[in-house]
């Protein structure tokens, strides 16, 4: 079962110098309770198609086309307001620089309640209280109760990382995007973002859409892996074909650094790409 249907999306950037087509009619789908991957070197689409299910993109950027069909609705037919109360509550976003997506003036508590006050209304402010304080556990944070009162620079980055999966995870989202939430962490930390996020996935059965340019963790994480190259997807496969059987020439390129998974450690960096290929001239291997 799908969980979400991405079908022929096209979201531009309009300039004096013309148009950026940063995703250009691109389809995949996420299964229910699996994790897809999306990687490509930056630059190639990643964060805009993220963007674009949340309904983030603000101009110049225009959704062109395509629809995004979540459970069965397609959110580019919702309005705004719509498309607020589904934020937070359906699909939630983790987003690479955790400490300027918290708000410095308010407390880690205050902040992760401000999810729960927004869509989980039927709640008492002392229900909300426990919820939170159980959030800030769930995630590892030492203290919890004690935490609630404290300020974001008063964490560490790791523990901020994880004040901002408990924020996007309050509410239950069916659909966790993360776009490349460990990239700005130490290896430790990473590791254990990684398996906080894949013990949600087990016990709340959530989805996952993971954007990273690292292909080590995407050989520790992904069910299916979407490659993405200049807007768009150049191969699809499941994580155990692209590692083993990497069709597309990008890809192949992407992968010519990398060891098997599992055999070597961190040596999982992206290739440098030869920039003189125009790896969009060889046909698209989707399987
Ligand atoms: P990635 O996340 O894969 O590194 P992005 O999705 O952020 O790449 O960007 C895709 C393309 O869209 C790039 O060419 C980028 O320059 C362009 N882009 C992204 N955001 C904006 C913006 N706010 N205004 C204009 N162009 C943008
Ligand atoms: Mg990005």
């Amino acid at each position: 079962m799908n969980l979400l249907e991405v079908k022929n999306l096209k979201t531009y950037f309009h300039s004096d110098a013309g148009v950026n087509k940063a995703v250009d009619d691109i389809s995949f789908t996420i299964p229910k309770g699996k994790t897809v991957c999306i990687v490509g070197e930056s630059g190639s689409g990643k964060s805009i198609t993220s963007l674009s299910i949340m309904g983030l993109i603000d101009a110049p950027g225009k959704i062109e086309g395509g629809e995004i069909i979540f459970d069965g609705v397609d959110f580019l037919k919702l309005s705004e307001k719509q498309m607020r109360s589904v934020r937070g509550r359906d699909v939630s976003m983790i987003f690479q620089e955790p400490m300027s997506s918290l708000n410095p003036s308010y407390t880690v508590g205050y902040q992760i309640d401000e999810a729960l006050r927004l869509h989980q209304k039927h709640l008492s402010k002392s229900e909300r209280f426990d919820k939170v304080v159980e959030s800030l556990e769930l995630v590892g944070i030492p203290y919890p109760k004690e935490k609630y009162r404290e300020y974001p620079f008063k964490l560490s980055g790791g523990q901020r990382q994880r004040v901002m999966i408990a924020i996007a995870m309050a509410c239950e989202p069916k659909l966790l995007i993360a776009d490349e939430p460990t990239t700005a962490l130490d290896v430790t930390i990473q590791a254990q973002v990684l398996e906080l996020m894949n013990k949600l996935q087990k016990e709340k059965g959530t989805s996952i859409l993971f954007i990273t340019h690292d292909l080590g963790v995407v050989s520790k994480v992904a069910d299916e892996v979407i490659v993405m190259y200049k807007g768009h997807i150049v191969e699809k496969a499941s994580a155990k074909e692209l590692f083993t059987d990497p069709r597309h020439p990008y890809t192949q390129a992407l992968l010519h650094s990398i060891p098997t998974p599992g055999v070597t450690k961190r040596k999982s960096k992206l290739a440098t790409v030869d920039d003189s290929v125009d790896y969009l001239s060889f046909p698209k291997e989707i399987r």
